[in-house]
């Protein structure tokens, strides 16, 4: 698969797998580098890229996306909880709100197929 890689407004490659892991080995690139592979529909972290696995159905890559669906309301929590602070419910709200924007769900994309496939499943 071919790896473009982007880094200060700047696009690089296209790269191999081989080249991307041994430009992360001598540092010019880390696992957070944004990077963008065939199907993909934005830009995802170069970890997530290279997870990539095979789908079941088309024997396409498939690549792990992480997202964290309850994120705006664990911040609208978090708001409340600050505002509410001097009780205790403030307290418990706060705390509840940060559990919720650390929740992260994550599947499966195929670039070949476009198909989901929930959770980690890895072939
Ligand atoms: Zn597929």
């Amino acid at each position: 698969m071919n790896i473009l890689i982007t880094k200060e407004g700047q696009q690089y490659g296209p790269y191999t797998v081989e080249e991307v892991k041994q430009y992360m080995a001598d540092g010019r690139l880390t696992a957070s580098s944004l990077a963008w592979t065939d199907g993909l529909s934005n830009w995802l972290p170069l970890s997530s890229v290279l997870t990539a696995t095979v789908c079941p159905q088309c024997q396409g890559e498939m690549v792990l996306q992480v997202e964290s669906p309850q994120r705006s309301t664990g911040i609208l929590v978090i708001v409340l909880g600050i505002l509410l602070a001097p009780f205790c419910v403030g307290i418990f709200l706060f705390f509840w709100g940060l559990s919720l924007i650390s929740e992260t769900k994550s599947h499966w994309h195929c670039s070949g197929c476009g198909r989901i496939f929930p959770g980690k499943v890895r072939a």
